[in-house]
C-alpha cells in the first residue's frame, strides 16, 4: 500500500470518530469576532519529510491561527538573538492558563516560557526592535516558510482583539514596568494582535512547519533558519509548554510536541518525522481544541507517531 492510500483513510476515520466531540466545549468568545465560527468545522493535515501532504475534512479552509503564530515568532526571535533570548524569556512550563499574570511579579517580568501570552509578548517585542513593521515581517516570514504568498491577517479579528485585549495590555504594561519590553507597549500589542489574527489552513500550517520537520531548512529559503539543535529546543518547548496547563496531559495522551491556538487549531511536529495539524473550533477549559486533541491522540495511537 502506498503512503497516500495508507494515511488518508486513517485521517478520515479519526475525524469521523471525533466528530461527536465537536458538539462539546466552547468556541472562544473573549475575542468577539472569533465567536461566530461554525463549531462543526473539522479538518486535519499531515506532512511527511518526503514532501507528501495528506488531508481530510476541512483541511483546506483557513482559520485564525492565534497562538500557533507563537511558534513562528519564536523561530524568528531565536534566529535574531540566539541563546541571549533565554535572558528575556524562560523555558519552564507555567502550570497556569495561557493568559495568566500571576507569576510575572515573582519572576520579575521574565515570563516562564515563550508560549504563554506574557512570553509571546516579549518575543514579539524582540521583533519590534528588529523590524520597522514587525507585523509585516512576521507575515512575510510565514508566507516564505509555507511557500503560500497569499496568507494574510484578518484585520477584523486583530481589531476585535485590540478592543477587548485588556488582559494582554495589562500584561504588556506589567512586563514593561520590569524593563523587559523595549518597544512602546502599543507597538508590541498591535504586532501581537496582528500575528494572532493570521489565517491559515491545516494544509498550510503543516507546510509552514516543514522548517521544523527539516531541522531548520525550508524549501525556497536559501539559508538555514535554525540549527538542528535549535529546532530540537523549539520542539521541546512545544512539548512542555505548547498547550499551557494541559501540557502534561498532552504529553501523556498524545506524545507529540504541539502548539495550540484559541482559534481551535493544534499544530504538532516531530523533527525528522512529520508535521500534523488539526482544526476544530470548540475548546476545552484550558483553551485547547477539544475534538482536535482527541484526533491527535487517536492518530498518534494508530500510526505510532510519538516521540516516546
Ligand atoms: N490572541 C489570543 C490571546 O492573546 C491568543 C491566545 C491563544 O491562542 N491561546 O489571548
Amino acid at each position: 500500500m502506498d503512503t497516500a492510500t495508507h494515511f488518508t483513510p486513517i485521517l478520515e476515520q479519526v475525524l469521523e470518530e471525533v466528530r461527536p466531540l465537536t458538539l462539546h466545549g466552547k468556541v472562544a468568545s473573549y475575542i468577539p469576532e472569533l465567536s461566530h465560527i461554525d463549531r462543526s468545522k473539522l479538518g486535519m493535515a499531515l506532512y511527511l519529510p518526503d514532501g507528501g501532504i495528506y488531508t481530510a475534512g476541512d483541511a483546506h479552509e483557513r482559520f485564525s491561527i492565534q497562538s500557533i503564530s507563537k511558534v513562528f515568532t519564536l523561530v524568528m526571535a531565536y534566529r535574531t538573538l540566539g541563546n541571549a533570548l533565554w535572558e528575556r524569556v524562560g523555558r519552564e512550563p507555567s502550570g497556569n492558563p495561557f493568559n495568566s499574570l500571576v507569576q510575572l511579579e515573582t519572576d520579575k517580568g521574565v515570563p516562564r516560557n515563550p508560549f504563554i501570552n506574557a512570553g509571546a509578548l516579549v518575543v514579539t517585542d524582540i521583533l519590534c526592535s528588529q523590524y520597522v513593521n514587525p507585523h509585516l515581517a512576521i507575515l512575510e516570514f510565514i508566507r516564505q516558510v509555507s511557500g503560500v504568498p497569499d496568507i494574510n491577517f484578518n484585520t477584523r479579528v486583530a481589531r476585535s482583539e485590540a478592543q477587548h485585549g485588556f488582559r494582554n495590555a495589562a500584561m504588556a504594561n506589567f512586563i514593561k514596568s520590569f524593563g523587559n519590553l523595549k518597544a512602546p507597549v502599543d507597538n508590541v500589542l498591535q504586532a501581537y494582535f496582528h500575528q494572532c489574527s493570521i489565517e491559515m489552513s491545516c494544509a498550510e500550517l503543516v507546510r509552514a512547519a516543514q522548517l521544523l520537520v527539516h531541522y531548520g531548512t525550508a524549501p525556497g529559503v536559501s539559508e538555514a533558519l535554525l540549527t538542528p539543535s535549535e529546532v530540537r529546543r523549539v520542539a521541546s518547548i512545544m512539548l512542555t509548554c505548547g498547550t499551557y496547563d494541559a501540557a502534561g496531559d498532552f504529553a501523556f495522551r498524545i506524545g507529540l510536541p504541539a502548539k495550540s491556538g484559541v482559534g481551535g487549531g493544534i499544530l504538532a511536529v516531530v523533527p525528522g518525522r512529520m508535521a500534523l495539524c488539526v482544526w476544530s473550533p470548540a475548546l476545552d477549559v484550558h483553551g485547547n481544541s477539544l475534538a482536535g486533541a482527541k484526533a491527535l491522540e487517536l492518530f498518534a495511537g494508530r500510526t505510532g507517531f510519538s516521540i516516546f
